[in-house]
């Protein structure tokens, strides 16, 4: 089972490598540097015995001829791991791009060694890559068994009739479970309670961390915030509208409470 453990310093001593070259937002994978460069690549982490790194191309340049690709659509042409690595490829070299100078005082910043993080030579202000969590949940209604019903809804940016578990970010100061709950009454009305972890996903557009919860109807009837819900409703697992696709962890909790009826 091939096995990806991040790193930010490489090992001494590495048998092969693998290049994920980060063009604009798109990524072109080589087992070898495409373009000149001084120090502009990062170290990811250890895929099996294979060094992963992180290649800043430099604008206006395309060394993969027009074959890099856009995470979405590398999602259905590589492994779930390899996926993986793109993902944090792409988000370790945008924050390179975008923090190069200090946010407090405007000095040019330096890289802290071994660490995945800027300090300010001036004022010593130190900049981390920003991950904004965000809480995404199945509601359900009812007992467990084929009557049970889950909320799924259409949101305002999705392109299609697509339905899906609600979601929204985090903010400062609340938890997790507070998210879940707070999000849920503001986008459709509802009352949820009984909170339950069941796993997360990177979510590279542009540096999410989805963190995917179960939740139980308690009381409310659905009245949609225009703003966010086209629509919502309570679907059983025989009349399921459309859902979303493999890659997301939304795909993955609805299949979940699918098997388990
Ligand atoms: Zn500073």
């Amino acid at each position: 089972m091939a096995q990806f453990v991040s790193g930010i310093v490489p090992p001494a001593a590495v048998e092969g490598a693998r290049y994920f070259h980060v063009i604009g937002s798109l990524v072109f994978i080589s087992d070898r540097i495409e373009i000149e460069t001084d120090d502009d690549h990062h170290f990811l982490g250890m895929f099996d015995e294979e060094a992963c790194w992180g290649v800043d191309v430099p604008r206006g340049i395309d060394p993969s001829d027009g074959a890099a690709l856009d995470l979405r659509s590398l999602y259905t042409r590589t492994s779930e791991l390899e996926w993986l690595i793109a993902g944090r490829a792409v988000q370790v070299v945008e924050w390179a791009r975008t923090s190069q100078f200090c946010g407090r005082c405007g000095t040019k910043t330096g890289q802290l060694p071994g660490e995945r993080a800027t300090k300010c030579p001036a004022c010593g202000l130190m900049a981390f890559p920003r991950i904004a969590p965000a809480m995404i949940t199945l509601v359900t209604r009812g007992e467990p068994g084929p009557d049970q019903e889950v909320l799924l809804a259409r949101g305002v940016q999705f392109g299609g009739p697509m339905y899906s578990c609600l979601a929204g970010f985090v903010e400062p100061g609340e938890t997790l479970e507070g998210t879940v709950v707070r999000e849920v009454f503001e986008e459709v009305g509802l009352t949820v309670a009984n909170v339950q972890y069941r796993g997360s996903q990177p979510w590279p557009f542009p540096h999410s961390l989805m963190i995917g919860f179960r939740a139980e109807y308690v009381s409310g009837e659905i009245v949609c915030d225009p703003t966010e819900i086209v629509d919502a409703g309570w679907y059983r697992r025989d009349n399921l509208p459309m859902i979303p696709p493999g890659i997301s962890i939304a795909r993955k909790l609805i299949d979940a409470w699918l098997a388990e009826g």
